[in-house]
């Protein structure tokens, strides 16, 4: 077969990957992710849907989509919500459709999420979910990004503080895990799982048909 009949077999035919990207709140994930964002146009990032009021800065339909309860309950019962979760008295879900339509047309989606949001994805699609948790090289380290940040108060800290290590003790549910303590080289590392995992037999679905016509030559 021509290398153009191969790439023809091959365009559109590999099954998209759900990158669920977790870490505690300080230790990088929102910028890896925006930086795999910008450097794969194969990447689409997941936007939930919320209940929770938009914080300053926040933009609807970029950060969240910002619905009512009463709406948020309507998409629940009309099966729009490929998982949600209630979070701090919020409602949190990601929606059914763009995720569906990712997969099907070879897009990746990377999710900014906690570990029982990646939990609850894996639990829909565990062959299509890759579970990457990011980890600080040091508390003291993820205090000190939080304070430089300067979003928060000492006690808004002191409270992401308690939580970070709760989010870190779910680490080993994670399939790759990767200490930041060089964003270059964290990223690089994401940038390779991804990459790898693209290669996966699963999700090469052409693969058996392709490898039938093969040995019939
Ligand atoms: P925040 O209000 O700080 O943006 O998010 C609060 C929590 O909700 C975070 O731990 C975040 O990971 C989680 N979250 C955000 N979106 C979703 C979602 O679509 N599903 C689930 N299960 N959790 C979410």
């Amino acid at each position: 077969m021509s290398s153009d009949g191969f790439s023809g077999l091959f365009r559109g035919r590999r099954r998209g990957i759900l990158l669920a990207l977790s870490s505690p709140s300080g230790a990088g994930k929102t910028t890896l992710s925006k930086r795999l964002l910008s450097q794969n146009p194969d990447v689409v990032l997941s936007i939930s849907t919320t209940t929770r009021p938009p914080r300053p800065g926040e933009v609807d339909g970029t950060d969240y989509y910002f619905v009512s309860e009463d709406e948020f309950r309507a998409k629940i019962d009309t099966d729009e919500f490929f998982e949600w979760a209630e979070v701090f008295g919020h409602f949190y879900g990601t929606p059914k459709t763009p995720v569906l339509d990712a997969i099907e047309r070879g897009r990746d989606v990377i999710f900014d999420i906690d570990w029982q949001g990646a939990q609850k994805i894996a639990e829909q699609a565990d062959a299509d979910t890759v579970r990457v948790f990011i980890l600080p090289p040091s508390l003291d380290l993820l205090e000190d990004r939080l304070n430089k940040r300067g979003q928060d108060e000492a006690d808004v800290i002191r409270d992401r503080m308690r939580r970070a290590k709760g989010e870190i003790s779910h680490w080993d549910e994670y399939d790759y895990v990767i200490v930041n303590d060089d964003f270059a080289r964290a990223l690089e590392k994401l940038t390779l799982i991804l990459h790898a995992e693209r290669w996966k037999r699963d999700r090469h679905p052409w693969l058996s048909d392709f490898v039938d016509a093969l040995v019939e030559q």
